[in-house]
């Protein structure tokens, strides 16, 4: 797995043209069964691929953290939520709440994150390959593929299997 991380986001970079152009396309004519392939690609490469020995995405890029997010893990922590954020959040160009540090704070070294169970929305979704309307996302998914190598196979099993 260490070599494919290291190697992923020149990986990306190199198809970056060929997927702008295929999200293109799909943004324009998306199958009508799209939402039922992401499922299948989504299952099937979760399958394969054990994001524990990966954990790439809480090392690289944290999540956003919605207020409903705050509250549910600063009861967990049983610490008022203006505390949670002191210690652990900051405010980013957007406005939204993001971690202060990268790898995540609640990232063990075993690759298990210590608040699995109240974990944010964000975490929980990401990459975000199963949610419906995926071509909706194509430009969050363009950045996803060099982060996580999930989402890049995902996407090279779409061009596969969707030939525009
Ligand atoms: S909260 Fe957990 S799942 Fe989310 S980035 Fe941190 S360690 Fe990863
Ligand atoms: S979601 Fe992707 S980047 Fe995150 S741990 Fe799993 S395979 Fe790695």
């Amino acid at each position: 797995m260490e070599k494919v991380l290291r190697e992923l986001p020149n990986m990306a970079l190199e198809k970056q043209s060929e997927n702008r152009k295929f999200f293109s396309k799909l943004k324009k004519r998306p199958p009508k069964n799209l939402d039922y392939l992401m499922q299948d690609l989504h299952e099937e490469e979760f399958e394969r691929t054990d994001c524990l020995e990966c954990a790439n995405c809480c090392k690289t890029t944290g999540p956003l953290f919605t207020n409903a997010d705050i509250e549910r893990i600063s009861k967990f922590f049983r610490m008022k939520p203006s505390k949670f954020i002191a210690m652990y959040l900051r405010t980013d160009e957007d406005n939204d709440h993001v971690l202060q540090e990268l790898p995540c704070t609640f990232l063990g070294p075993d690759n298990y994150c210590s608040i699995y169970e109240v974990r944010p929305k964000a975490c929980r979704e990401f990459p975000h390959t199963d949610r419906k309307k995926f071509q909706q996302i194509s430009h969050l998914t363009l950045k996803n593929v060099a982060i996580c190598p999930a989402a890049y196979n995902i996407v090279e099993e779409m061009k596969r299997k969707l030939k525009f």
